[in-house]
């Protein structure tokens, strides 16, 4: 992305000084990675952002060929979260955005029925029984979504 007198600007926040082209696609972009302390999980890094947290950069890092608005691996590996596949190819880490994005279901607490946010984290997931971070998963409760879960692949290997 360039303005007008064609000085390069970082796609995704506009600035102008430190930039760096993107592997995955070739765009400008801050070059910020320095910025990011390890651990703190901080959003604060243009590169960081783009490599991680869209499916433009982890379909490059993963090493797929083709273009990942169609790339059939990416859909895969997010096929059990919908959600977060439409999350990584529409958040404002892009350069591009999916143009028709899938519908999906939204994620529910399995205790208290609300809403979860997938891309917001803070909720846990055992075996496809999603919590938010309200109801944590007691000691009791795991054993038996976990001996749920395992009945269930039992039943699946029957049929
Ligand atoms: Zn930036
Ligand atoms: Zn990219
Ligand atoms: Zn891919
Ligand atoms: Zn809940």
């Amino acid at each position: 992305m360039a303005n007008k007198n064609n000085t390069p600007v970082c796609g995704l926040c506009g600035k102008k000084k430190k930039l760096i082209k993107t592997d995955c696609c070739n765009n400008w972009i801050c070059d910020d990675e320095d910025k990011y302390v390890i651990f703190s999980y901080a959003k604060n890094s243009c590169s960081r952002n783009h490599r991680r947290f869209t499916l433009c950069g982890s379909h490059n890092t993963e090493g797929h060929s083709g273009k990942w608005q169609s790339c059939k691996k990416c859909f895969d590996s997010f096929k059990h979260e919908l959600e977060m596949y439409i999350w990584y190819g529409t958040n404002e880490y892009n350069f591009t955005v999916l143009e028709n994005p899938p519908a999906y279901k939204p994620t529910y607490c399995a205790k208290c029925g609300n809403i979860i946010v997938l891309s917001e984290g803070g909720y846990s997931n055992l075996c496809g029984v999603y919590r938010c971070e309200n109801c944590p998963i007691t000691e009791k409760e795991r054993k038996d979504i976990i001996s749920q879960y395992k009945g269930g692949i039992k039943h699946k290997q029957l049929n």
